[in-house]
């Protein structure tokens, strides 16, 4: 008999009606004579509920009343699905994550696990409970209440599946697993069977929100096995797994992921001589403001126009740091686009592979889709197009690499 972890998700955690349905499914696990640590999020729109009242306080509130704020959402559910498996004879007990000593470094709001002591689960589990922890939260070492970024509960499944050598880390969810593409934007997607850490973590890194990428940079580094499932279908759903030698035939791309988070900011005419990038890029990230792409490029006349990208929400604020660098450098303008999006193909088997960017490159151009931006690493290549032909892109894409073709075989 196996220890699984097992983590629920908003949307399956979202009505009690749901939440005793997981219930239901715990109490099968159980039966089947399995030890279980039950990891649920808050019910589906509460944590945006709760930062929406403290937002109608205050523009900026602080990050660690935001946390003790925020933290609620999980207390709510880990009590209500304990309730509901005591209903029905089955022994559970609920934890936050401070009274399971979830430690983290102090970083509020988007905080790091640091360590988690087992002995109190191992002994529930001895003692044939159920132990339900709330997902998203932890602990400093001052006792102070923290969370690990939106979406965290998935890291909060995973690093205890880690600590407790868990047989394996189940994240339930809407989907019954990881698709080519979001299966809400493209009708077509396919359901991978498996995918490897590195793919999925550029797939997370890169938009594709059905895991947090915490979560999978953690199982990738302590090698938890880990799968993506649909909490109340049967099915395999995707096993995210180390890269197989033996597989023959390796797709070029397994999925593609795309992002409207970004905007792009140009400054134009700027004098082409050394430590441009740093006048231009120092003040931004003194800003706290985080660079994703950077082009460059030397016009004939001894100056260059220097584009990068910036979350949407960082636009306005890097525009205003643009505007005085510009006049400092004596550049000529600053322009700026928040209607942008990047749609990215992930594969391993681009390694082995030339010719994936061209092929990208044709699709996108017989949709007629203007590239603005590129960029590639050994296993991704994104571009920068207009947003308002993101479904399109994904779309043409997802065809041109044959991805409604993939082999669904179950193992
Ligand atoms: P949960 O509340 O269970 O954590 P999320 O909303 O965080 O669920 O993640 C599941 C969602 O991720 C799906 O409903 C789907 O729209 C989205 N998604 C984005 N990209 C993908 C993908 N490649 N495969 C599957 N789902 C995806
Ligand atoms: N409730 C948190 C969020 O909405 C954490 C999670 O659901 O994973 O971001
Ligand atoms: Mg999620």
């Amino acid at each position: 008999m196996a220890l699984f972890v097992q983590k629920y998700g908003g949307t399956s955690v979202g009505t009690v009606e749901r939440i005793e349905a997981v219930a239901d499914k715990v109490k099968r696990f159980r039966e089947e004579g399995h030890d279980l640590v039950v990891v649920v999020s808050a019910m589906s729109g509460e944590t945006n509920r709760l930062i929406g009242l403290a937002n109608a306080i205050q523009e900026s509130p602080s990050p660690r009343e935001m946390d003790v704020l925020v933290s609620t959402g999980e207390q709510v559910t880990i009590a209500l699905l304990c309730m509901a498996l005591e209903k029905r004879g089955v022994s559970a007990r609920s934890y936050t994550g401070g009274q399971v000593k979830i430690l983290t470094d102090s970083a509020h709001t988007k905080a790091r696990i640091q360590d988690i002591e087992v002995d109190g689960m191992r002994r529930d589990l001895a003692a044939g409970r159920v132990v339900v922890v709330a997902g998203f939260q932890g602990v400093d070492y001052d006792g102070n209440i923290t969370t690990l970024g939106r979406g965290g509960s998935d890291t909060t499944g995973v690093a205890l599946a880690a600590a407790l050598k868990a047989d394996e880390c189940q994240i339930y969810t809407d989907v019954d697993g990881v698709y080519t593409t979001d299966p809400r934007v493209v009708e077509g997607a396919t359901r991978l069977d498996k995918i490897t850490f590195e793919e999925m973590l550029e797939m997370a890194s890169l938009g594709s929100k059905v895991l947090q990428i915490r979560s999978v940079e953690f199982a990738g580094k302590y090698k938890v096995p880990l799968r993506v499932l649909h909490s109340f279908q049967d099915g395999p759903g995707t096993l995210i797994t180390i890269e197989d030698e033996d597989t023959v035939e390796k797709p070029i791309i397994s999925g593609i992921a795309f992002n409207r988070d970004e905007a792009k900011l140009t400054v134009i005419g700027v004098p082409d001589i050394p430590g441009v990038a740093s006048r231009i890029l120092g003040p931004i990230s003194r800003a706290n403001i985080e660079v994703d792409m950077i082009v460059q490029n030397v016009a004939g006349d001894r100056t260059t126009d220097f584009t990068f990208t910036v979350h949407r929400n960082d636009f306005a604020k890097a525009q205003d740091i643009l505007k005085q660098v510009c006049a400092e450098l004596g550049a000529r303008e600053v322009t700026g686009d928040n209607k942008i999006a990047k749609v990215s193909i992930v594969g391993v088997g681009m390694r082995s592979h030339a010719g994936v960017a061209s092929k990208m490159f044709d699709a996108l151009a017989q949709d007629n889709i203007n590239i603005q931006m590129i960029s590639t690493s050994e296993i991704k290549v994104s571009v920068v197009i207009a947003e308002k032909y993101l479904e399109l892109a994904v779309r043409g894409l997802h065809s041109a690499f044959e991805l409604d073709k993939v082999d669904t075989v179950s193992e």
